[in-house]
């Protein structure tokens, strides 16, 4: 393998890299989450030591003792960002910066240390500029799993005093089966995602271990994901297991759950709310009940909902199912204002419309 030092990252070139032809067969129809590049990223922290052993080199497994903090406490922490291939050839990322200032704020609120945001930046911008021609063209992109876990050999109950952060990436199409089409939403109503004072606004993997049976629920209900009511009164619109959601009114007012601390502040969230304001539309964010959702959907006065985050974008919501029975946003198949925002964003991250908040970073 051939070894070489670029700034503080050591970098080896996988010696058993996919074949061009070989790649392209497989980025032809990558679906989500299945399909790996040929490298990854990888920097040690050590308590007392600091960050070291910066390096990118093949993806391969890693050698955990059994007794690893992360497989008993689940010290660990996520990020999902993408980058995407212009039609000029270059590369592009959305809002990168973003995904580094939360993931330090995650891993505060996890008792893990904070890797430096250029540092950060630094390594995903070298897993993509390595593994660049893994970068799907079209409607696909690189989808980029930054994460970080308490890998220290311990039993004992206590922030752990040695952590791997890692960044893998795997090419992606769409991540709902069957495109851009609206989504049936199952509303559960014995489990929650998030309470007060716990790690809803955390991007953590506990959070969607503790949602997984809410989603197997959804799913022998017939619906393709959760939308979770708030833990105190079991009454207010939270957001998806891994997405947050939107309303969109009668007249052309556009709602969403405030960030109150048990949801996850999504950087889609953030730019929807961006654009929708610079369209012309109010955009309130305060909190919408379930109560309200299903009366506003039955009067007419509710025209439009949506689900957005990083891996789907923009989702048009369809049918809402209960135990109290269902119920339909619109004709059920989303609406223009849903399909202008997603339009709006899509073009900007990929470099046909005008981007004036400078949201793309050009690698
Ligand atoms: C990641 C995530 C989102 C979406 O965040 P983006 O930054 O838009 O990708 C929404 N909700 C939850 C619970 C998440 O984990």
């Amino acid at each position: 393998m051939d070894v070489q030092q670029t700034s503080r990252f050591t970098v080896t070139r996988s010696g058993k890299a996919v074949p061009a032809d070989q790649r392209a067969v497989l980025l032809a129809d990558p679906g989500f989450g299945k399909l790996f590049t040929d490298h990854m990223v990888t920097i040690r922290y050590t308590e007392g030591q600091g960050w070291h052993s910066h390096a990118i080199g093949p993806r391969e497994p890693f050698q955990l003792d059994p007794a690893c903090a992360v497989l008993h406490y689940a010290q660990e922490i996520f990020e999902g960002m993408k980058a995407y291939r212009l039609e000029d050839g270059s590369i592009a990322m959305f809002r990168p910066e973003e995904n580094a200032r939360r993931f330090a704020e995650s891993a505060e609120r996890m008792a893990m240390p904070v890797l430096p945001e250029e540092l950060f930046l630094e390594a995903v911008e070298l897993l993509v500029k390595t593994d660049a021609d893994w970068i799907p063209g079209g409607e696909g992109s690189l989808y980029l799993r930054p994460f970080m876990f308490a890998s220290e050999t311990f039993l004992g109950v206590r922030p752990a005093n040695e952590y791997i952060f890692c960044v893998i990436a795997s090419p992606a199409g769409a991540y709902f089966k069957g495109g851009k089409k609206a989504v049936t939403l199952w509303v559960s109503e014995h489990f929650t995602r998030a309470a007060r004072g716990g790690t809803g606004a955390a991007k953590c993997g506990g959070n969607y271990a503790a949602s997984l049976v809410a989603q197997k629920e959804a799913i022998s209900h017939g619906c393709d994901q959760v939308v979770f009511l708030d833990a105190a009164e079991n009454k207010w619109v939270e957001e998806l297991g891994g997405m947050n959601v939107f309303f969109v009114m009668d007249d052309g007012s556009i709602v969403t759950p405030p960030l109150s601390g048990t949801i996850l502040p999504g950087i889609t969230r953030n730019s929807i709310i961006s654009l929708a304001r610079a369209k012309g539309h109010e955009v309130r964010e305060e909190p919408y009940s379930f109560a309200q959702w299903r009366a506003d959907a039955a009067s007419g006065k509710l025209r439009e909902a949506f689900a957005c985050g990083t891996a789907a974008v923009v989702t048009a919501i369809g049918t809402v199912k209960s135990v109290n029975g269902d119920f339909t946003i619109g004709n059920g198949d989303g609406g223009i204002v849903t399909e202008a925002l997603r339009a709006d964003l899509t073009g900007i991250q990929r470099g046909t419309v005008a981007d004036p908040a400078n949201w793309v970073r050009k690698l």
